[in-house]
């Protein structure tokens, strides 16, 4: 299949089974008023938010922000987008149970175990560390809909042999699946897909990686951008810069990749919070190439490193820490933030998207928009780390 024709290709492209039954989302304006702006955080200043779809006269201090954290009350909007295509894929191939490890308050695994329980397939966690004295946050919910287990971090740190081990127990006399394996054995349109027989009992394990950081996952990024470059969202002809707050950064890369294939105008700031420029750069030409081996075998059609680096910058969080950490003052600023707009951030992840946002809003030179992540329930693990700042 060839998608350079960016509407056809996309629309050929986008024409499979999703777990969502549609891309909408919301898309919020925000406005930062007075107070002095601050190169490392936004004290000081002041934000406030019409709640309404229609977007509003850009100008210095105004960004928009695509509510991608209401798209569902317990899955993180990213971990949704990526198991978009993920899920009907799954259920396509006749997998029974799916396994996927994660931090104890993995929003990926538990996105997976309510995507898997809605989809009518079983879900096993494998979770780094020990139970937690009290679960709350994502380790609760991995815990409602998912079967947990707990992995000494020994044996966590050989990653792919725990998965590999678990799957096959799991599995007892039936098969275990990777995924770019069902992937390469469907083109996108299912019509190969067999329904599990009655009766069946055979067990067909799928494993699924740590952050579902698959290029499967970038299907659902761009339907996403798809759909927001209608003219009457954010339309295609304008400059934006869309700023994303990034784990592994396959959900940047995802929509970075989309905003090439459709060559819209727009570019994306991906605010690294977990390791090194150079990790970023690795799997985002790893993706490129699962990309170009998946959908994209005649090479004529220009999907290439340089044009995905034309829609792509990585930043630095504005305030640089270990990962996990939370810095001074910044549950106060989150607190601000939602009394004042009615939009919930988190400090490990969101919160740097909303920085970098704001402080480009305010330097006026392009116009913003942040994608939220989600990640609500987040703030519940950093309220058990973190008590007494609340
Ligand atoms: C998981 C998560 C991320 C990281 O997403 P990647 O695709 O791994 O970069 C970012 N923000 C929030 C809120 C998350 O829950």
């Amino acid at each position: 299949m060839c998608i350079c024709k960016a509407s056809e290709g996309i629309a050929q492209l986008l024409n499979r089974k999703w777990f969502l039954s549609r891309p909408d989302t919301l898309i919020q304006p925000v406005l930062i008023s007075s107070g002095k702006p601050d190169a490392f955080d936004v004290h000081g200043l002041h934000f406030s938010s019409p709640k309404e779809s229609k977007r509003i006269l850009d100008s210095p201090g105004v960004f928009h922000v695509i509510r991608d954290d209401l798209l569902h009350p317990l899955m993180g909007g990213n971990k949704l987008r990526k198991l978009d295509a993920l899920v009907p894929l799954l259920q396509s191939a006749s997998v029974t149970d799916v396994i996927t490890c994660g931090g104890c308050q993995s929003g990926h695994a538990a996105a997976l175990a309510v995507a898997c329980s809605e989809s009518g397939l079983r879900a096993r966690l494998l979770l780094r560390g020990e139970r937690l004295s009290v679960p709350t946050g994502y380790n609760l919910i991995s815990g409602m809909y998912g079967e947990v287990i707990y992995i000494p971090r020994s044996e966590y740190a050989e990653r792919d042999d725990m998965l590999r081990k678990y799957a096959k127990s799991v599995a007892g006399g039936g098969t275990v699946v990777q995924i770019k394996d069902i992937r390469a054995n469907f083109d996108g349109t299912f019509e190969q897909s067999q329904s599990i027989g009655i009766g069946q009992t055979s067990k067909k394990v799928a494993v699924v990686k740590e952050g579902a950081s698959d290029v499967i996952a970038l299907l659902g990024l761009i339907r996403l951008v798809d759909y927001l470059s209608q003219p009457c969202l954010l339309g295609s002809n304008r400059r934006l810069q869309l700023v994303i707050d990034c784990g592994t950064g396959t959900t940047a890369i995802g929509v970075a990749l989309a905003i090439w294939i459709l060559r819209l105008p727009w570019k994306v700031i991906g605010v690294m919070l977990v390791g090194a420029l150079k990790d970023f750069k690795n799997l985002e030409r790893k993706l490129l190439d699962d990309f170009k081996e998946m959908w994209h075998q005649d090479t004529d059609c220009g999907i290439t490193r340089e044009g995905l680096e034309t829609c792509l910058e990585w930043v630095k969080r504005p305030r640089p820490r270990k990962f996990g950490n939370v810095l001074e003052g910044e549950i106060q600023t989150c607190q601000k933030v939602a009394r004042e707009t009615g939009i919930l951030l988190d400090p490990i992840y969101t919160l740097a998207a909303w920085e970098v946002s704001s402080n480009l809003a305010l330097s006026g030179k392009e116009e913003t928009v942040m994608l939220h992540t989600g990640g609500t329930m987040s703030l519940f693990g950093v309220a058990q780390r973190y008590p007494s700042q609340f």
